[in-house]
């Protein structure tokens, strides 16, 4: 599995380049096809999970503008966390007569029924970053390598606690957090990190004082940063009377803001008492800057800019009766076929690498984090 992904992320590279390219030629001849092609001025739809967290709205821009780069109209809409508004935006995109559909579900198990009907109306449905699960009826799927994510932010501490190359350090107390338990890639993000960390916890180098360790123990409803805030000042009272908690794993940005909240209002964040290290996913501006401050120790940065691409290249080629660019056909099984992705590569960030890939890349301006 390893050195097929570690293969696959080489190819990755190589490939997202060339998809890259391969896009911008699409552009221009989409904006300027004149040959009666079919897609041309046709309304994509793009259905998104919520405006609570940056990176969405980033996404919804990015996929539009990708979208409109390539001769398309488009119709953006955000579910605001509930799945089942999500899914009615959906029937009305269809009843409007977009024709094709950008998803990134709420809940990955409540599409059935409306992209049955996308299905009859023979729309190409791409999966956005989250796996749809449950049915035949999606197409591709655009993410990024998700194992590769909770793969970075158990790494990650268990570099900052000095536990790699064999060292008898600890034990550390940690405790765990995962991510909504209705989106797919949840498992992965915990089955990622999990499997970097779970070997010092067989040590016992590693102690979660809690005593939650499954995943259906320390998921967090929608992601939610004030659920994961209390959940995390529940454990230090119950937990923490007398120890210290030196690491948090925890899958998002938002989830992180929460638990840090927690630590620093039971006197984490003194000389006396450090705050622990802290993971993160998303690379959302109050946690590039929480780490800029030394609070939050890293986040895992993954470019929407390229997710945009990806997925809108993939609705395009669709459209033309193409084969769109894949790079994994095994993976993502949902449940009932396996559904050919495109899996983009995440970057860890932290204080020491931000400017070069962050602000060097573009994705932020050094005033945007002050
Ligand atoms: C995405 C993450 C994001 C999370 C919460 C996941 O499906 O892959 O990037 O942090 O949802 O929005």
């Amino acid at each position: 599995m390893r050195n097929r992904r570690t293969a696959l992320t080489a190819i990755a590279g190589a490939a997202s380049l060339a998809l890259t390219l391969t896009a911008c030629g699409q552009s221009s001849e989409g904006g300027s096809k004149d040959d009666g092609g079919s897609t041309k001025g046709a309304t994509i739809g793009i259905s998104m999970p919520t405006k609570s967290s940056e990176r969405w709205i980033a996404d919804g821009k990015n996929v539009v503008a990708d979208l409109e780069s390539k001769g398309y109209k488009t119709k953006l809409v955000y579910g605001e966390d509930d799945p089942d508004q999500q899914v009615g935006q959906i029937e009305n995109l269809i009843t409007q007569g977009v024709k094709g559909l950008i998803i990134a579900a709420i809940d990955n198990k409540s599409m059935n029924n409306v992209l049955q009907q996308a299905a009859e109306a023979k729309i190409p449905v791409i999966s956005y970053d989250r796996l749809i699960l449950g049915t035949e009826n999606v197409d591709y799927y655009a993410s990024f390598d998700n194992e590769k994510v909770g793969e970075l932010q158990g790494g990650y501490i268990v570099e900052k606690l000095g536990l790699k190359d064999g060292s008898k350090k600890g034990p550390f107390n940690i405790e765990l957090f995962a991510g909504s338990n209705d989106d797919n890639n949840t498992r992965y993000f915990f089955g990622g990190a999990m499997k970097v960390l779970q070997p010092y916890i067989d040590k016992k180098q590693l102690v979660v004082k809690s005593g939650q360790t499954e995943l259906t123990q320390v998921t967090t409803l929608r992601w939610d940063g004030a659920k994961a805030q209390n959940r995390m000042e529940e454990i230090l009272t119950s937990a923490y009377k007398k120890d210290r908690v030196d690491a948090v794993l925890s899958p998002y940005d938002g989830i992180s803001i929460g638990i840090l909240s927690a630590l620093k209002s039971d006197g984490y964040g003194s000389k006396d008492k450090p705050l622990p290290v802290v993971s993160g996913q998303d690379a959302e501006v109050a946690s590039v800057k929480s780490i800029l401050a030394g609070e939050q120790s890293m986040t895992v940065y993954k470019d929407t800019r390229e997710l945009a691409k990806v997925a809108s290249s993939m609705v395009d080629a669709a459209l033309n009766k193409k084969k769109p660019e894949t790079n994994d056909t095994k993976t993502y099984d949902n449940g009932k076929k396996v559904v050919p992705a495109y899996l983009l590569e995440p970057v860890s960030v932290d204080k020491a690498n931000y400017k070069q890939v962050l602000i060097d890349g573009g994705y932020y301006k050094e005033s945007d984090l002050k």
